[in-house]
């Protein structure tokens, strides 16, 4: 199987990314955020495996590519998972897409930052998730990804090396995260980040298993605004009126401290402020 896919193979209407190729080099993901969706098709998503005899068919894939194609690391995984600290599997990707590709990194590791030499010198982009800034909710929802002082530390490094920083305000789950929309997006507008993505909240079957016994006290309010709201495939949404005002918040504050904004699978473009809705478009 390719290690270069096509992103999003489902196209998914609400989906407004730019063309892009997804690559993970590992699979699954041992941050286990009780919110994600990855556990809906990986098996054992929360165990990270690296991706067999990884370097050596990127390279081969790598060399194929024409006209510097936009490559999205990760949307299924983690790209710094502890595990990359030896195998620098992540960083031999980097090194073998340098002068080929331009490079979108998604993570919520401050790992990031040890690839600092190489980022400064591609095309390339880094979007780190912020869901709080609170260490215990953090830990609570994010069970193995680092804190969101660290998250915050990296991005500013990154940013003060001139590597262009986004943040990922994502998932907002009413009655939990909404109450630090401001907080958030000042605290990255502070740490150099130029543009936010959001969305809310949207539970499969078992990320929703998952919240209901992570936050029990929680739980109940939750089931009831989902269950005034709609289902899309495999997913839970909610209600359209209270989405569009979770995402006109986090715009508003965006806005006002001059960072660019734009939803993510919301079906709200209007409110995009930036030409893409990934980040893709601080490359340089
Ligand atoms: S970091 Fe992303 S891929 Fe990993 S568990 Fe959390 S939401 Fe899933």
């Amino acid at each position: 199987m390719e290690l270069l896919r096509e992103f999003d193979p489902w196209r998914d209407p609400l989906c407004t990314c730019p063309p892009k190729l997804s690559l993970n080099p590992y699979t699954g993901c041992p941050h286990a955020c009780l919110y994600c969706y990855i556990t809906s098709y990986i098996p054992h998503g929360f165990q990270c495996r690296p991706k067999k005899d990884l370097l050596r068919r990127l390279e081969g894939e790598a060399g194929r590519l024409e006209g510097e194609p936009l490559i999205s690391m990760c949307n299924s995984s983690d790209p710094y998972p502890p595990q990359e600290r030896e195998l620098l599997l992540t960083r031999g990707c980097l090194e073998r897409l340098r002068g080929r590709a331009r490079v979108l990194v998604v993570t919520k590791s401050d790992l990031v930052v040890r690839d600092l030499d190489l980022l400064s010198r591609l095309p390339c982009t880094v979007s780190m998730t912020l869901t709080t800034l609170k260490p215990g909710l953090a830990r609570r929802l994010e069970p193995g990804a680092p804190p969101p002082e660290r998250r915050l530390k990296a991005l500013r490094k990154l940013s003060d090396a001139g590597v262009p920083v986004s943040v990922r305000l994502d998932p907002l789950i009413p009655g939990l995260n909404e109450g630090e929309i401001r907080d958030l997006v000042e605290a990255a507008a502070s740490a150099g980040v130029g543009h936010v993505t959001s969305s809310t909240f949207k539970p499969r079957a078992d990320s929703w298993e998952r919240m209901r016994r992570g936050f029990p006290e929680l739980f109940p309010r939750l089931r009831e605004l989902y269950l005034k709201g709609e289902r899309r495939k495999r997913s839970l949404y909610l209600p359209r009126e209270r989405r569009r005002e979770l995402m006109e918040r986090v715009r508003e504050a965006c806005l006002s401290l001059g960072l660019t904004f734009s939803t993510c699978r919301e079906g709200f473009p209007d409110l995009h402020t930036s030409r893409s809705c990934d980040g893709s478009h601080l490359i340089g």
